[in-house]
């Protein structure tokens, strides 16, 4: 997607450890025009799927899930980083944090997630693809289907993208990065 591809190399920052910062327009300051872009992108891109709800994980896709769901007209959910004393019904497994190196417990409520469900999942980033077998994990043990997984940003030289599309799952990236080395970004 051109017009998010210019703005990374535009406002992007490399960090050490192959982190891009998007802080200015995705991951703290949020630009709705381009996220309203960004859904409208991957709604072109998953239309024949068959699509009854969006899933996300907090916090970060939340934003552009809820985009897809109101263009869509579908319910967006999105899975809890925190387990919440009140849940009943919950699904849970464990994840690991690429950015913060540490595991942690997500969940989701059954009522939210059944298996009449097909979902497009849709994130922020894919790196290792931690997140996103988390709610493969999540899915399975819903009994939902998983129509396709939409990231705004994939970082091809970790290794999510191959994990994900090697278990058959349609995976549908709007920018690539292939490198962020001697802080560079070479974006495809
Ligand atoms: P994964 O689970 O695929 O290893 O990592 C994806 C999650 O880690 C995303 O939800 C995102 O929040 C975070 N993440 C991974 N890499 C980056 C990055 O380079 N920049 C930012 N801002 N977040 C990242």
């Amino acid at each position: 997607m051109e017009l998010l591809k210019q703005r990374i190399l535009q406002d992007g920052r490399c960090y050490p450890g192959g982190i891009l910062k998007v802080d200015s327009f995705i991951n703290h300051q949020m630009d709705p025009m381009l996220m309203y872009k960004i859904a409208e992108e991957f709604i072109r891109r998953f239309q024949d799927c068959p699509i009854n709800k969006i899933v996300t994980i907090e916090a970060s896709g939340i934003a552009p899930a809820i985009m897809v769901g109101y263009i869509m007209r579908l319910p967006v959910v999105f899975v809890k980083k925190k387990k919440p004393k009140t849940m009943e019904n919950m699904l849970s497994t464990v994840v690991h944090s690429f950015t913060k190196d540490r595991d942690y417990t997500v969940c989701i409520s059954n009522n939210f997630l059944t298996p009449e469900d097909h979902v497009l999942f849709i994130d922020d980033f894919l790196a290792y693809g931690n997140a996103a077998m988390g709610m493969i994990e999540l899915a399975e043990q819903a009994g939902a289907v998983i129509e396709g997984m939409g990231f705004i940003i994939e970082k091809a030289f970790q290794d999510g993208g191959n994990l994900l599309r090697g278990r058959g799952i349609r995976v549908e990236s709007l920018a690539i990065i292939d490198s962020l080395d001697d802080c560079m970004i070479a974006i495809r």
